[in-house]
């Protein structure tokens, strides 16, 4: 779950990381009063899960008041990389000096979380480590060490952000305090850009972006409450609804399967044998009949989908609910596309015996379902 720029902020002053303060709005109106108490220069900012919202028109420092209501409307009618923009952020505008780029996330390749940090941060970010790779700092965090990281074991990463004592051992308290908030939130990324020294020479974080580990979120009650319904995918939410964790991709061939490992081996071995994935799709362990049917909804409201897979390995999974699930379902729904299905495990018999009744296409291997889909979906 991705958390908005206030949301992030509001976490940050809990932790004790500086930042300016700020206020949500969605409306002009409320964009001036808020300007207007702070007092100008105020910088107004589109709250929306996508970087980059500088370069779209979306980050806006403005110094007259009477220059809030128009800018407001303007950021609040724009779509930044698909999302519209319902939230503004009006925060006092501050004169930096430097913008250095500094995250924590957990580098699943290392199987560890790293510090990333750049002295050249900023809106070029990217640019710069495509460029300039060896300008991108690491530091490993010990899984350990994250709810109490000695500053002292900081010193060479932070002198190379900056080269002032004080802002480097400011810098520092800032990266102890996000490694507890990484910790203490179940984030997997925390990612300031920029952290700026300020014409005092403070180091504030003017940016915050975070994300939440949703297999968390059960831990983090007031953390699910800032989920944004606007910015989320309402399949995938109505999965989540029904018990299903459900995302969608690119390709013809749905799938439906339980577990999330098996779903994504089902998902190789169909690429495997020339198809391509509609979805990723995990039923889950439990086997009501009635999840079937709202996976069957979800990934035939795809139009791109010409065959679904279903691929079940039955264990706590019982195969004659999946099959009684889908006889419901070719009762219940239009099934405008062929289905291969391989069913094994517990009550296979029983399941393969209810699916006689209709004669359909079903897999002994895998292998063999994962060919007859993509067979049936048009791959080459
Ligand atoms: P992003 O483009 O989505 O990453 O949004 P940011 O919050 O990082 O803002 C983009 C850029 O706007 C920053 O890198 C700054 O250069 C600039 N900016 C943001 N806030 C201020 C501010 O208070 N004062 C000034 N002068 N520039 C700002
Ligand atoms: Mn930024």
């Amino acid at each position: 779950m991705k958390l908005h720029e206030y949301q992030a902020k509001a976490l940050f002053r809990e932790a004790g990381i500086p930042c300016p303060q700020d206020k949500m709005v969605t409306t002009a109106k409320d964009a001036v009063a808020t300007a207007e108490s702070m007092g100008l220069p105020v910088v107004i900012k589109a709250q929306v899960h996508v970087g980059g919202r500088g370069k779209a028109g979306g980050v806006k420092v403005i110094s007259n008041v009477a220059d809030v209501a128009p800018t407001a409307e303007t950021i609040l009618g724009l779509t930044i990389k698909d999302l519209p923009v319902n939230k503004l952020m009006v925060t006092p505008a501050v004169n930096i000096e430097k913008e250095v780029y500094l995250s924590i996330l957990l580098d699943r390749g290392a199987r560890k979380v790293v510090f990333i940090g750049c002295a050249d941060g900023g809106v070029e970010i990217e640019e710069t480590a495509k460029t300039n790779p060896e300008a991108i700092l690491r530091y490993e965090v010990a899984a350990s060490e994250l709810g109490n990281l000695d500053p002292s074991s900081l010193a060479d990463f932070t002198s190379k952000l900056f080269s002032d004592a004080n802002q480097a051992a400011a810098t520092a308290d800032i990266m102890v305090k996000m490694a507890k908030l990484f910790l203490d939130k179940d984030a997997s990324l925390i990612e300031i850009n920029p952290l700026i020294t300020d014409d005092k020479g403070e180091v504030i974080a003017l940016d915050a972006k975070m994300m939440i580990d949703d297999n968390a979120l059960f831990r983090h009650p007031e953390l699910e409450e800032l989920r944004d319904m606007d910015s989320e995918d309402q399949d995938e939410l109505d999965a989540h609804e029904e018990g299903l964790s459900f995302i969608r991709l690119d390709g013809n061939i749905g799938c439906m399967v339980n577990g999330a490992g098996l779903a994504m081996a089902t998902m190789d071995t169909i690429k495997h044998f020339g198809g391509n994935p509609a979805n990723f799709l995990d039923v889950g362990g439990s086997s009501d009949p009635k999840k079937v049917v709202a996976a069957f909804k979800l990934i035939l409201k795809d139009p791109k989908v010409k065959s679904i897979l279903i691929n079940i390995f039955g264990g706590i999974t019982r195969c004659d609910d999946i099959a009684k699930g889908i006889l419901q379902s070719l009762e219940e729904l239009d099934v405008p596309v062929p289905l291969v299905v391989r069913l094994v495990g517990t009550n296979e018999a029983e399941g393969q015996k209810l699916l006689e009744e209709i004669d359909l296409p079903t897999a002994k291997t895998l292998e063999e379902g994962a060919t007859m889909a993509s067979e049936l979906g048009g791959a080459s």
